[in-house]
């Protein structure tokens, strides 16, 4: 029991006894006890009642009182200023990150787990035309219609950022990256990304057009060092060492600038899908036997294909990211080396794995692979003719079916690469189906 609690019920009990005894000495010792237990009942009910009017009109300053009363409002006082300090800096660190959010160039917007819109800074009114105060509670998708962003915001997965012209400003472009926080909150970021996609847009051209015009020198280059090589017995030793590798080096220019003009046409021509589902079985057939000539038949390529699947993608661009992986199992493989090539399909989609017995690949190499010119071994790959861009192609032709490139290998045990496909992209043929190139 609380120490003050005590003495009051001690101090009590004293002045009832105390009356008790001043009444029997007058013969009234019951009243005596009653007046004196209406008179602490009385002070009891007029402290309650200064508590309640100080709470009711939040006086600054607690009512006067001693004794555990006083200790009451001595403590309810304390705790009411530290609640409202408190209260204080956390209003003062709200104000601080809303003023920091308005003077964001970014638009910040906060919309709530119904996907209304909760708060927003000056910037998003700038790039999304919301209205202050009257857009204030408004689902996101009515004021951001564009199917694309509505597809965008509802599935709830926000790896990557969505590139969208404005709604507003013709020739912007916006990037939205949206981030789930609190219960389903949601924060929009809207950036304007205009600038970045012109400077994209110009690096590309770049490539493409450097690429373009080195195109027409190296073909007549490569032409008479061809003629040069027919009539090359005729030559000192010297030269002709030296006409073999400027052939070689010719050759790989070729193969650089031909690997550069794909991946620029990837990644700025839409993606034509073929009409009728391809005969994967068919294409794979064919990159075989062109690995094999590569290699001098010096690997032993198998397939495992599942006749029944098929897909629906560009014929053109799935020969060059499947050959890219069977030519790499040959090109970074010794004589003799085992190729499994399976075409398969389960629950998640359709799959092109081609495993190798190779030497393998360290794993710090691995998540890199897919770089542009990134080579595990510079040496080896300028003595194989490649380019480094091999994979970077493979992985942009994935991403333009919606698929995935994954990497497995391990060092002396050999290296499966995978082509994952979406199921949506599946056509199993039926019996008796046929088509066009069939
Ligand atoms: P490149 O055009 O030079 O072949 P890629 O992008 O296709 O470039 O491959 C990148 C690197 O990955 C190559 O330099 C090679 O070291 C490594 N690599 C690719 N495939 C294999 C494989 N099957 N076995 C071992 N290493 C491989």
């Amino acid at each position: 029991m609380p120490f003050l609690f005590r003495k009051e019920i001690k101090k009590l009990v004293f002045w009832l006894l105390l009356a008790a005894g001043v009444g029997w000495l007058v013969d009234y010792p019951l009243v005596a006890t009653l007046i004196m237990a209406l008179f602490f009942l009385g002070y009891y009910l007029k402290q309650l009642y200064s508590l309640l009017y100080w709470q009711a009109h939040s006086q600054e300053e607690p009512p006067e009182a001693s004794g555990v009363w006083g200790e009451v409002f001595d403590n309810l006082y304390t705790y009411q200023r530290h609640q409202q300090d408190h209260q204080q800096r956390l209003r003062h660190i709200l104000d601080r990150i809303q003023d920091s959010s308005q003077a964001l160039k970014d638009g910040v917007v906060m919309i709530d787990a119904r996907g209304e819109l909760e708060w927003w800074n000056y910037a998003a009114e700038d790039l999304l035309g919301l209205r202050s105060p009257s857009d204030k509670g408004s689902p996101i998708t009515h004021l951001l219609r564009e199917p694309k962003f509505v597809d965008y915001f509802e599935r709830k997965s926000y790896q990557e950022p969505l590139i969208m012209p404005s709604p507003i400003v013709e020739g912007r472009t916006l990037e939205y990256q949206v981030t789930l926080f609190g219960e389903n909150d949601r924060l929009l970021l809207v950036r304007d990304f205009t600038r970045m996609q012109r400077l994209e847009r110009m690096r590309q051209d770049f490539i493409a057009n450097v690429s373009h015009e080195l195109r027409t020198p190296l073909t007549v280059l490569s032409g008479y060092l061809e003629t040069f090589s027919d009539h090359a017995d005729t030559l000192p030793p010297k030269w002709q060492r030296g006409l073999t590798l400027m052939r070689q080096q010719s050759t790989r220019m070729e193969h650089l600038v031909e690997d550069l003009l794909t991946l620029s046409r990837l990644e700025t021509s839409d993606l034509e899908v073929s009409v009728d589902p391809l005969n994967i079985e068919a294409l794979l057939e064919s990159i075989r036997q062109d690995a094999l000539a590569l290699s001098g038949n010096e690997h032993h390529i198998t397939l495992d294909v599942d006749r029944q699947l098929r897909v629906y993608g560009s014929e053109k661009e799935l020969r060059s990211a499947f050959s890219n992986l069977v030519y790499n199992a040959v090109k970074y493989t010794g004589p003799g080396t085992e190729i499994q090539v399976r075409w398969y399909h389960d629950r998640a989609g359709a799959h092109l794995e081609v495993v190798d017995a190779g030497p393998g690949i360290d794993p710090k190499h691995l998540s890199r692979l897919t770089e542009r010119f990134y080579r595990v071994d510079q040496g080896r790959a300028s003595s194989t003719g490649g380019t480094g861009l091999g994979l970077a192609i493979v992985k942009h032709v994935m991403l333009r079916h919606q698929g995935r490139l994954s990497i497995n290998s391990e060092v002396g045990q050999g290296s499966c690469f995978t082509c994952h496909l979406p199921i949506t992209r599946i056509h199993l043929v039926a019996p008796g189906e046929t088509f066009d190139d069939d």
